[in-house]
């Protein structure tokens, strides 16, 4: 455990939260500023900032339980959509440097996410990075 690291407390149960599901490695909790009520966040138990830092064992894991929990929100919540959001990095909105995942309830029209910009390839462009990023695999 991060002693500096309040996500590391919450999952540790140290700091008390509105828990939603907990097993050996993960702890769920709803999100304190939801999107949407019944936004809820996964929490590995063990320390990892981010996905870069994240062991393969509790990669492998997460997934799984975010099934569970998104199926349970749904039902909860009563929403049409779910989306699983995971940011890395400043860049990428991440504001709590301990890897967490979100389950977002959609309501239809919400309108709550931002659409991302349609992009495009040059001819070739698109194989010459795929080669690019298959030699880092
Ligand atoms: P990020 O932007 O890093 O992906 O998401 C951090 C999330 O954690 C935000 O949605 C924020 O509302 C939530 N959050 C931050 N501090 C706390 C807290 O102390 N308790 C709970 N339940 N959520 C928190
Ligand atoms: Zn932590």
């Amino acid at each position: 455990m991060n002693d500096d690291c309040i996500f590391c407390k919450i999952a540790a149960g140290i700091i008390p939260s509105a828990t939603v599901y907990e097993d050996d490695d993960f702890r769920a909790i709803l999100d304190i500023a939801p999107a949407h009520k019944g936004h809820t966040i996964i929490l590995p138990k063990k320390h990892a900032a981010n996905l870069f830092e994240l062991d393969a064992d509790s990669a492998a894991k997460v997934f799984p339980v975010a099934k569970k929990v998104a199926a349970a929100v749904k039902k909860a919540t009563g929403c049409d959509g779910v989306n699983i959001l995971q940011n890395n990095g400043t860049a990428a909105g991440q504001t709590v440097f301990h890897l967490h995942v979100h389950v977002i309830p959609r309501f239809e029209g919400d309108g709550i996410l931002p659409v991302w910009p349609q992009g495009a390839y040059a001819d070739g462009e698109a194989a010459t990075l795929a080669e690019a990023i298959r030699k880092e695999l």
